[in-house]
């Protein structure tokens, strides 16, 4: 494909010197030189050859015009028909908790007193957290917005655990 670049006829550099020196945008510009000489060009074309022309826009008529254009824009928008949506509150997650460790199996524990319910009591807004070696009892307390568990036993879960269980997760993952 043929770039204009160069052999932009003399009329056709004459006539965009005059358009962006009577604050003309790029576009304007192009549709100047179409109406004129009936070429099609666009925007970029336009101002690739004012940059090499050595013509500058006016930058501030440009602005100008391009902020005038954007309030007329805005004026002509038809108003929204329905109230924007609220936006859903959400709960912020609570706060990082230091945890207990269990003395004889050195687990990490949650500061909360469950209330050891077996499975078949336990209610759908109550917390799932086990206890127990089997028959396994759960923590009751009632849940953290749409987590299974309460929100000690949320952070719990969701906490990147003790220096110790790191390491074992990351020993864990290199046996994998
Ligand atoms: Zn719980």
């Amino acid at each position: 494909m043929k770039r204009h670049g160069s052999s932009w006829p003399e009329p056709l550099d004459a006539a965009l010197r005059v358009a962006l020196a009577k604050g003309c945008t790029f576009t304007q510009a192009a549709a100047v030189l179409k109406d004129l000489f009936g070429v099609e060009l666009s925007r970029s074309a336009v101002g690739g050859r004012a940059f090499r022309l050595g013509i500058l826009a006016d930058r501030a008529a440009t602005r100008e015009k391009a902020l005038q254009s954007l309030v007329t824009a805005r004026a002509a928008r038809q108003p929204a028909k329905y109230p924007p949506r609220p936006k859903p509150k959400v709960k912020p997650m609570p706060a990082p908790q230091q945890f207990t460790c269990d003395a004889i199996t050195g687990l990490r524990q949650a500061d909360v007193v469950p209330r050891l319910l077996p499975l078949l009591d336990l209610a759908p807004d109550q917390c799932r957290w086990p206890y127990g070696d089997g028959p396994f009892v759960f923590c009751g307390c009632r849940v953290w917005e749409a987590s299974p568990y309460c929100a000690e036993h949320t952070g719990l879960a969701r906490s990147s655990g003790t220096r110790g269980e790191q390491m074992a997760t990351r020993g864990l993952e290199r046996v994998a």
